[in-house]
């Protein structure tokens, strides 16, 4: 579904992504694992257009994604572009829920604003999600009334509201006080059951390893294995298998 090839990014003339290739199918739930600023944020910032690319070319169901945002000066291919960016949900690690809105109009805004149906219908659609994270309770809170976990668990029903095609999370729990990993973990192993495609950049190597069909991991801006979880574990490449010992 997703297809990513021959990235470049580099900061301030230092490379942080070179020549990186991926490709993500449609139901496939794909770790990005590596030390810390092998560019593994880099990467999924790209994959949503966050960040700009240098170089590459990123295809959605074959159409063109990225590459043409970043020349877009043409109006219809730009409207195209962000139809398409549309279809792809991000989890960040700060959680980004708007502080002044609750949990059901933070879920509410982007699908009414794309008028992706009725009030009435995206409402229940909402509080769908928001029972599904285990959160309806809490539906008119704000933000600032809600633990971390609780935070992480209504960002993730607000961007399944836009019914994208894949998502990307980027460190989900990597803000979160530790007795609250689980349950965000929790969540995301639910919707990786339910097939839904997704990309996680993760800190949690058992998570990673228990939830994923593929497991990339990254050095210094290169993806070095991209593999099934066993194949990795075998433990046939010393670097890998220094950086789980390392964080083990
Ligand atoms: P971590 O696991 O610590 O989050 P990471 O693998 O996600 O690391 P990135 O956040 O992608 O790594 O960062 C890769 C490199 O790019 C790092 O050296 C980082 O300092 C640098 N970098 C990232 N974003 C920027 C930016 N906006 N400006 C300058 N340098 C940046």
């Amino acid at each position: 579904a997703l297809q990513a090839s021959k990235l470049h990014k580099a900061f301030n003339n230092v490379e942080v992504l070179g020549s990186v290739n991926l490709s993500i199918n449609s139901g496939e739930v794909v770790s990005v694992i590596g030390p810390s600023g092998s560019g593994k944020t880099t990467l999924i910032r790209l994959m949503n257009g966050l960040e700009q690319l240098d170089n590459g070319e990123i295809h959605l169901n074959g159409q063109s994604f990225l590459k043409l945002l970043r020349h877009g000066p043409d109006k219809t291919k730009f409207v195209e572009q962000s139809s398409l960016r549309r279809n792809i949900g991000m989890v960040f690690q700060s959680f980004n829920l708007f502080p002044h809105l609750t949990v059901l109009e933070n879920l509410m805004l982007a699908p009414r604003y794309h008028k992706m149906g009725s009030r009435k219908e995206l409402e229940m659609q909402a509080f769908q999600l928001l029972n599904k994270v285990g959160m309806l309770e809490h539906v008119w809170k704000y933000p600032h009334q809600l633990s971390g976990g609780q935070q992480q668990r209504v960002a993730i029903a607000r961007a399944l509201m836009m019914r994208p095609q894949i998502m990307l999370f980027d460190e989900p729990t990597s803000a979160l006080d530790p007795e609250k990993v689980n349950e965000v973990l929790q969540v995301i192993e639910d919707l990786a059951q339910e097939g839904i495609t997704m990309v996680i950049v993760t800190h949690e190597m058992n998570f990673a390893f228990k939830v994923s069909d593929r497991v990339v991991f990254m050095e210094q801006g290169r993806i070095v294995c991209d593999d099934a979880p066993a194949v990795l574990r075998e433990g046939n490449n010393p670097r890998i298998e220094a950086f789980l010992k390392d964080v083990s």
